[in-house]
C-alpha cells in the first residue's frame, strides 16, 4: 500500500465517522432554515378590494406604461380578439393602480386591492359615454374578477372603478362599463331593482331629499364624501361616482328623485342581484 493509498482510506474513515456522527458542515452564525412543515388556522388575505380601470389608450401604450414606469397593475385584459390577460404583478404584491384613494373609509387602498386595467380609449364630453367594451372582452373581465374575488374572499361592495375610490379625479372605468350584467354574473355589487320604482315615486312626490340625506346615503355605500349639509364639491363628486356605477345612462353630478331612489335601494354589504 503506497501512502497515497493510505491517504484516501483515512479520508473516508473520517468522511463516514462525520455522517454517522451526524456532523456537517460547521454551522454559520444567523444561517437558518425556514420549517414550513406547521400551518396556522387563523389567516386571511390582506386583499379586500379589486378597483377596476380603462387604460384610456392601446394595449402597446398601456403596456409600456404599466411595466416601466411608478404606475402598474396587476392584470391587464387586452381587446384583442380573444383577449390576453397579462399579469404584471403577482397577487402577493402591491401594484401602483389606486393612487390617492377612499373606499368605506379606508384610505390609500393600494397595499389591500388588486387592480385590472382594461384596455379601452375612455370617454370625455365629446365622446361620452364612449365605445362599448367587446362583449369577449367583458366576459374575461367577469371571469377573471369572480377569481380574484373567491380567492381572496372579496365582498361584492368591494368590487369597484377607480372612479367609486378616487373621488372627482378618477372617472374609469367609465360610464360605457357594464356594471349591471358582472352583477347578473354574481360580480359586483348592484341596487335592488324591485324596490327602487317606488321609492323614486315616493321621492317625486315628497320631494328630492337634502344634501346631507344624499351625504349620509353615499357614506353608508363606500363614497368618501363630506358631511357639511351643502351641496359642495365633493358631494357633487360623489354623486358623479354613484350614477357612473349605477345609472351610467344620465350623470349630472345633481342630487334627483331617481338617484335618491338607486341610492336608497342599494345594499351596505352584499348584491341584490337584479
Ligand atoms: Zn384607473
Amino acid at each position: 500500500m503506497t501512502s497515497r493509498q493510505r491517504r484516501r482510506i483515512l479520508c473516508a474513515l473520517a468522511a463516514t465517522a462525520l455522517v454517522l456522527g451526524g456532523c456537517s458542515a460547521p454551522r454559520v452564525p444567523g444561517s437558518y432554515r425556514i420549517d414550513d412543515t406547521m400551518s396556522a388556522k387563523g389567516k386571511a388575505s390582506r386583499v379586500e378590494i379589486i378597483v377596476l380601470h380603462y387604460t384610456a389608450s392601446s394595449k402597446i401604450g398601456a403596456l409600456a406604461t404599466l411595466t416601466n414606469r411608478d404606475v402598474s397593475a396587476h392584470y391587464v385584459v387586452s381587446d384583442d380578439s380573444p383577449p390576453v390577460v397579462y399579469r404584471l404583478v403577482g397577487e402577493d404584491l402591491a401594484a401602483w393602480h389606486a393612487g390617492e384613494s377612499n373606499w368605506y373609509g379606508r384610505s390609500y387602498i393600494n397595499p389591500r386591492s388588486i387592480g385590472i386595467e382594461i384596455v379601452h380609449p375612455g370617454w370625455n364630453a365629446s365622446n361620452a359615454p364612449g365605445p362599448d367594451f367587446p362583449p369577449d372582452q367583458i366576459d374575461v373581465v367577469i371571469a377573471l374578477t369572480r377569481d380574484v374575488a373567491r380567492r381572496h374572499g372579496v365582498s361584492p361592495e368591494n368590487i369597484v372603478g377607480h372612479s367609486d375610490v378616487a373621488l372627482g379625479r378618477k372617472q374609469d372605468p367609465g360610464p360605457a362599463f357594464p356594471w349591471r350584467q358582472l352583477a347578473q354574473a354574481g360580480v359586483g355589487r348592484w341596487f335592488d331593482e324591485r324596490a327602487a320604482p317606488a321609492y323614486e315615486t315616493r321621492f317625486e312626490q315628497e320631494g328630492v331629499p337634502k344634501p346631507k340625506w344624499f351625504q349620509d346615503q353615499l357614506r353608508r355605500v363606500g363614497y368618501a364624501v363630506p358631511d357639511t349639509g351643502q351641496l359642495d364639491a365633493g358631494t357633487r363628486q360623489a354623486l358623479t361616482a354613484f350614477q357612473l356605477h349605477y345609472r351610467p345612462s344620465l350623470v349630472t353630478g345633481l342630487p334627483d328623485a331617481q338617484t335618491a331612489a338607486r341610492l336608497l335601494a342599494t345594499p351596505t354589504t352584499g348584491s341584490a342581484i337584479p
